[in-house]
């Protein structure tokens, strides 16, 4: 089982508006920020992976918590 990269309904934690954001697990266990689509403001994308490299959560938190 390989990573690639996956589309994933996120909610901007600014905004609160949906939109399709595109994760890339093959890092492992990450912290990034992206700004969002709609309002531009940063958010910060906590990726969390298994042992095999599948997608185990998420998290979005504002930048300014
Ligand atoms: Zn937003």
């Amino acid at each position: 089982m390989h990573a690639e990269t996956q589309e994933r309904s996120i909610q901007c934690p600014y905004c609160g508006k949906h939109y399709t954001a595109v994760l890339d697990p093959s890092g492992g266990d990450q912290v990034y920020i992206e700004d969002c689509e709609i309002c531009c403001r940063p958010i910060e994308f906590h990726l969390h992976l298994d042992d095999d490299g599948e997608f185990a959560g998420l998290e979005l938190r504002r930048d300014d918590d």
